[in-house]
């Protein structure tokens, strides 16, 4: 006896009760351990950071994962599935700050390095094992509690000897240049931090008059959107080329920016190269110490502003390489905080912004203010805390990419990228990439190994041994390799001999991920180390062992990776770098990306809005089942829209499925049914015509899952699996209840396999589900049925019967075309008919009798049809003029049939000759006929009525009326009953053994009304 199951599933419970089951038995430690000797699959895990609990997004990248894995490990791969937490960086910073309040760096130096460092720890604490119960929860398999971190001492370590390669080769630089610069962060941003980066923003627009100290009354227009820049004001740029010319106001503009007004001198912009001018603020004292010039600039744009550009080389990156190029002066106005310095005088301490409207105010009461205005433009802000970006000169840590680009390109096209346009996206951003900007000045980060001597050594330390052999003291008080405990430590210099200090700055955090496909694996380890990721910072967060190098030779590069697009020039950027660095090759072999996630109406999800869906209440609502299909259902192409509803359509879906089951334990019950296991894989073939179409029609599922698995499409799967439920419901169980009813052994048997196969099919999406429906149908069969689904392998796959699938195609489009045609004939399905004629599928001939009984007709024949006549009739608007006043006479010889039809589809007729386009033709029916075509198929049904076949359709709705009845009375599908119709259908009784048959009646009796009875 099979547990019946509920008319639905209870997604939450029923999960929970499979969580519980895996964990009680054990089943993921039994998976691994079948798998042990196969071959490998390596995954690499991108590492999640570790700042916050799981919600829907995270849970997307988390579910494909592992559906990947879960595929893998039933086809017998042996895997890795280590998990990796991002630890370091700004992420963590900015949420402690947020924690404790703190707003500025000050504040955090204040607070103390030490302390902040072991707060930002406790976040990763707490947020990674957040992290994994959720995890747990959506029925990710990993190998938790073996997780790796990135702020381990290991994998900083690994990130040195990487920069210590890269300093070897000469690539490493620290350069003074100006950079996009967050104020409240107080660091510099690097390029791959700004894409996506700028928003709409009002600033202002002002046009400011800069006086000609050698030409009175006259002065240079320049236009700016940026104040805070104008009192490191040190040039004015035009274009030598173009033409410059003075306004009535003694104004000079570019003529092609003077919006038509007339001037009363022109001249070239050569010409006015060497021109001094009184600075914008030259009453304060950096402003007063620079010499104000015109220079000459080709790149002056005559697009916008004035055609004179304002050069300030301490607030811009083209103003700066401009500056260096032509020597000079650059004024750096603001600190790391924005706020300018007090050798600004009234200017001192005013942040960047605040400072806008008294500069405006001071140009104006100067009269140097000729225009002023706001402007709507895209601005970059900061990815993490949305403040806006200035520019400011930062001496900065960069590794130079010209050498590695071309064989970071080589790589790249080695990698078989899924969708496709990802793969050009990353050569496009290789293409264009700027020189890696690795420091932060920030505090819990990557200590950067770099020691510059006065005497112009810089020594990069390559690992923790290396330290301890430079280093002036002794480690011990080295708690990690961290600040502020390693700012402690200094080491001589090799060179010369003198103490240095380490540089202050921290490693931008790509590094911290870009280094773990060499990290995790034991890259160049000469021994094995148990435990060895569980130092530093993640000792006792972690059991994971430090493998040694021959294990890394076997699972790098990874077989497959998999994260949102946006880290195409994140992760899967940085280990591209430092992966062809290192060893010259692309650390993955295949890629899958995916697009962004959005409610379901399409809008971006925010705490804020209302409209954010956390993971624990997706898994109460819906199930992790459900949002595992949400995810899987989504081509990685497009946007997914994620939400309740759509998770409530997916429920129904799902539910055809469940039907099918619950159907089949019902009525293997009745029939005491036991399947056989031995049939499962390779069953004989069926004797019946729909088992043999079930058959056929199972193994087309298995090879199209097959292949959409291989292909990393989980889209594709989803669909071929709603595709299979829904034939094996509307069609197999529909056409075969009769054979249920009867307790039809062979049936049962194709439906239960059928039912198996598919849901083994659908377990690494859907894992809950088909564990639950694989103990309620496979484990009470037999003692030697696998104990959980996913040790049961992949199941085999056979080629399906493409000849019996192509058959049963043009037996459906039959079917299709007779409803179709009832439906224009208003005749309902329960009215049997006499006759219905096919021309154009002659591969239903075997089928008649399936077709003839799901159709309700007496017969089915294959005939030519001629129950439709040809109306044919010139169309006059064409043709009309040419035929003149013989229209009336070609169409009485039309529609008397007198004409002649040509090859070409025209007709000859009264002595014209008419092409195709010159007329309309129809098919008009004959009488007692409807007709219904497509794609080359015709059905006709016959759609008179006689006596016999009226009293039948009374017979099946009578039949229809009992079964109702027998439902709402609740009895079972095998109860028995006396049944009684009312006098008016004392004629139906003519077919009382059909009505009994189909109603389970012992007896029937005329009465007063319509009512039945259960028999004991
Ligand atoms: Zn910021
Ligand atoms: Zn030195």
């Amino acid at each position: 006896m099979f547990v019946p199951l509920p008319g639905k599933p209870d997604p939450n419970g029923l999960e929970l009760a499979i969580l519980d089951f895996w964990s009680r038995e054990d089943i993921f430690a039994q998976l691994r351990a079948k798998n042990a000797d196969g071959p490998r699959f390596s995954f690499i895990d991108g590492p999640v950071t570790a700042n916050k609990t799981l919600g829907v997004h995270t849970a997307w990248g988390r579910t494909l994962k592992d559906v990947f894995q879960r595929y893998k490990a039933l086809r017998g791969y042996h895997q890795r599935y280590q998990n990796g937490f991002d630890c370091q960086g700004l992420w963590i910073e900015v949420g402690v700050e947020k924690e404790l309040g703190l707003n500025s760096k000050k504040e955090i130096e204040e607070y103390g390095l030490a302390n902040f460092a072991r707060k930002c720890r406790a976040i990763v604490e707490w947020s990674s094992a957040d992290l994994i119960k959720g995890s747990v929860r959506l029925g990710q398999w990993m190998d938790w509690g073996r997780d790796y971190y990135t702020f381990a001492d290991n994998n900083i370590q690994y990130i040195w000897k990487f920069l210590k390669v890269v300093h070897e080769r000469g690539w490493l630089y620290s350069g003074h240049r100006a950079t996009e610069w967050c104020p409240r962060c107080g660091t510099s941003i690097s390029a791959h931090e700004l894409v996506g980066s700028y928003v709409d923003r009002e600033d202002p627009s002002l046009t400011v008059r800069l006086p000609l100290l050698d030409r009175p009354g006259e002065a240079l227009a320049i236009w700016t959107t940026t104040p805070w820049t104008l009192p490191a004001n040190v040039a004015a740029a035009v274009r030598p080329t173009a033409r410059y010319g003075r306004l009535d106001s003694g104004d000079w503009v570019a003529v092609d920016r003077g919006g038509g007004r007339l001037f009363t001198q022109t001249l070239a912009g050569a010409d006015m190269v060497g021109w001094r001018y009184r600075g914008p603020f030259d009453d304060l004292a950096p402003g007063a110490r620079v010499e104000h010039r015109v220079i000459p600039w080709d790149e002056v744009s005559m697009s916008e502003g004035t055609g004179i550009v304002h050069i300030a080389p301490g607030c811009g990156a083209e103003d700066f390489e401009l500056g260096r190029a032509r020597e000079l002066s650059a004024l750096m106005p603001v600190d790391e905080s924005g706020r300018f310095y007090p050798e600004y005088g009234w200017l001192a301490g005013m942040r960047t912004t605040e400072a806008a409207e008294p500069i405006v105010r001071r140009l104006r009461d100067e009269g140097m203010l000729a225009s002023a205005g706001t402007i709507s433009h895209r601005f970059a802000e900061c990815w993490r805390c949305h403040t806006p970006l200035i520019f400011r000169i930062s001496d900065d840590w960069f590794i130079s990419v010209a050498e590695i680009r071309e064989p970071m390109r080589e790589a790249n096209r080695t990698v078989e990228w899924t969708p496709a346009y990802m793969g050009l996206r990353m050569d496009d951003w290789l293409v264009n990439m700027s020189d890696w900007n690795i420091s932060r000045r920030r505090y819990y980060g990557l200590p950067l190994p770099f020691y510059p001597c006065g005497c112009g050594q810089l020594t990069v330390i390559g690992s923790r041994q290396e330290l301890a052999r430079r280093a002036t003291s002794t480690l011990n008080g080295l708690q990690e390799l961290r600040r502020p405990w390693i700012d402690d430590i200094r080491i001589s210099c090799p060179s010369c001999g003198a103490e240095v200090e380490r540089v202050q700055e921290v490693g931008d955090v790509w590094l911290d991920a870009g280094i773990v496909p060499f990290s995790t694996l034991g890259w160049e380890n000469p021994a094995w180390v148990q435990g060895g990721l569980g130092d530093g910072a993640a000792r006792g967060l972690t059991t994971a062992d430090l493998p040694d190098h021959p294990y890394w030779e076997e699972w790098f590069p990874a077989d497959w990776v998999s994260e949102m697009r946006e880290q195409i020039r994140l992760w899967f950027y940085s280990q591209l770098f430092m992966s062809v660095a290192l060893t010259g090759r692309a650390p993955y072999r295949r890629v899958l990306g995916y697009e962004k996630m959005h409610d379901e109406h399409g809008r971006e999800m925010h705490g804020s809005w209302g409209n954010m869906i956390t993971a624990e209440e997706a898994f109460q609502r819906m199930g992790a089942d459900v949002m595992r299909w949400q995810y899987c259902m989504q081509p990685p192409n497009q946007n997914l829209l994620f939400g309740l509803s759509p998770g409530r359509e997916i429920q129904r879906k799902l539910l055809t499925f469940w039907n099918s089951a619950a159907f089949f334990v019902q009525y293997a019950n009745v029939a005491g049914f036991n399947p056989s296991l031995d049939h499962l894989e390779g069953a004989p073939p069926a004797d019946h015509l729909l088992d043999r179409w079930l058959q056929a029609r199972t193994a087309l599922l298995i090879t199209e899952a097959t292949q959409a698995y291989e292909g990393y499409l989980t889209v594709d799967v989803l669909r071929a699996f709603e595709s299979f439920t829904g034939d094996l419901s509307n069609w197999y169980i529909r056409r075969s209840r009769r054979r249920f009813w009867n307790g039809d052994t062979a049936a049962l048997q194709s439906l239960w396999a059928s039912l198996v196969q598919a849901l083994r099919v659908i377990s690494p999406v859907m894992p809950f589900l088909a564990e639950h429906l694989w103990q309620r149908l496979v484990v009470p069969v037999s003692v030697d049925a696998p104990r959980s689904v996913f040790l049961a392998g992949w199941p085999a796959s056979m080629p399906p019967d493409e000849r019996l699938l192509g058959d049963f195609a043009d037996v459906w489009k039959v079917v299709e075309l007779g409803r179709r045609a009832r439906v224009q004939a208003q005749l309902k399905l329960r009215q049997p008919l006499r006759l219905l004629l096919v021309e154009g599928a002659e591969r239903i001939n075997g089928y008649l009798g399936e077709i003839a009984d799901e159709l309700r007709v007496k017969e089915v024949r294959i005939d030519r049809i001629e129950t439709t006549r040809l109306q044919v009739r010139p169309n006059l608007p064409v043709v009309g003029r040419r035929l003149g006043k013989d229209v009336p006479l070609v169409r009485r010889a039309l529609d008397a049939g007198e004409y002649t039809m040509r090859e070409d589809g025209g007709v000859e007729v009264a002595g014209h000759v008419l092409g195709p386009d010159e007329l309309l033709i129809e098919r008009l029916e004959k009488e007692g006929w409807t007709i219904a075509a497509d794609e080359g198929v015709t059905v006709a049904i016959d759609t008179a009525l006689d006596d016999a076949l009226r009293l039948e359709a009374r017979v099946q709705d009578l039949i229809h009326k009992v079964n109702t009845m027998r439902r709402d009375a609740g009895l079972d599908i095998s109860d028995r009953i006396f049944l009684t119709v009312p006098e008016a259908d004392t004629d139906l009784l003519e077919h009382y053994d059909w009505i009994s048959a189909e109603t389970l009646a012992r007896s029937i009796t005329v009465g007063d009304a319509l009512s039945l009875i259960k028999a004991t």
